[in-house]
């Protein structure tokens, strides 16, 4: 039974769709695709493993849905997510995407650790191409919670996962509060969320100085559009182009991929490996240090307490 559960799940994981859904875009953003996926098999990418993170209700689910241009995953405006990951897979002129969706990590105001091991386990012997970290636009700050999000995430892939991270604001559609200016307010609100990702990853400061590239979002059905039918910014930028354009830049900045494997699954906070080494040096220091102490200072009062005559036969016989 526990056999032929596995071999459906593994015959279901390999079923790879034609990516149709390519066709609902107009054409504008269909032509910026294709042109997209060809530099990205020039790069020898044929294959991208994108993993949606982030906190629950921001526009993950809504976001894998606009990417792929069909409705793959339930989205929903009330806390009923899904309890697993969800992966779906298209393919298109020889290029395959996976986009991995998942539950909000958030529960009771805290980080849901069960539901971290969850994706953990889902994406093992997965390569993780690009971590999209995804809140939203509208929203005014940024919290402890959002800094404990993010070190569950570099807790369970690493550090390296931030150097293919994108962050992505939704509900980029907005009239901004209090007089500012829509620049003003999304530089305010992404530098604000790019400090929170720094300090939950423990970057130092001159890891990947500036690097994590936010891009915006809007899923609504009343995003604007331009003459060409493509939604767009309150800027005028087409953004599901403009999403891709910055995948792939974050594919071939040269960094690598996070592989999921078992090591990195069942061991150590992988940020931890050099400190994996701390007991072996104690057990070693113990041995070879505070024993040989030990045993001199024994030996020593052994010495002393041992009658005269037997210590000068002693040191008559080492003598010789
Ligand atoms: P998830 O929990 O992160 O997967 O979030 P969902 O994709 O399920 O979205 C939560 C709610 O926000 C739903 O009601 C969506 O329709 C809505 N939503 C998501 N993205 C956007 C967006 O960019 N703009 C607007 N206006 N609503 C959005
Ligand atoms: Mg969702």
């Amino acid at each position: 039974m526990g056999f032929m559960s596995q071999t459906h799940v593994s015959m279901a994981s390999q079923l790879i769709r034609e990516w149709t859904g390519i066709q609902q875009f107009p054409s504008a953003t269909q032509t910026k695709l294709l042109e997209l996926l060809g530099k990205l098999k020039q790069d020898n990418v044929s294959t991208l493993t994108i993993l949606v993170m982030g906190k629950g209700g921001v526009g993950k689910s809504s976001t894998v849905n606009s990417l792929i241009g069909e409705r793959v995953v339930a989205v929903s405006a009330f806390q009923s997510e899904g309890s697993r990951p969800v992966m779906v897979s298209r393919s298109r002129a020889g290029f395959t995407l996976n986009i991995i969706d998942t539950p909000g990590l958030v529960e009771g105001g805290y980080v849901n650790d069960q539901a971290v091991e969850i994706i953990k386990r889902f994406l093992l012997n997965k390569t993780i191409d690009v971590l999209l970290y995804v809140d939203r636009l509208d929203a005014y700050r940024v919290d402890n919670l959002d800094r404990q999000v993010v070190r569950a995430i570099t807790d369970s892939f690493g550090k390296g996962i931030w150097q293919r991270g994108v962050v992505v604001l939704t509900h980029a559609q907005l009239s901004p509060p209090d007089g500012l200016s829509y620049d003003e307010f999304f530089s305010r609100r992404s530098e604000a969320l790019v400090k929170v990702v720094r300090l939950g990853a423990r970057m130092k400061k001159q890891d990947s100085q500036g690097s994590l590239p936010v891009v915006l979002v809007e899923n609504s059905g009343r995003c604007n559009k331009n003459e060409s039918d493509e939604k767009i910014l309150p800027n005028g930028t087409a953004w599901i182009p403009n999403l891709v354009k910055t995948i792939r830049e974050v594919v071939s900045n040269g960094s690598k991929g996070i592989l999921v494997d078992k090591k990195l699954i069942e061991g150590p906070n992988p940020n931890d490996r050099g400190k994996i080494l701390i007991p072996f040096i104690l057990a070693f220091q113990y041995f070879f240090v505070v024993k040989r102490i030990q045993r001199a200072i024994k030996n020593d009062i052994a010495k002393e307490s041992k009658p005269m005559w037997e210590l000068t036969s002693n040191s008559i016989l080492s003598v010789n």
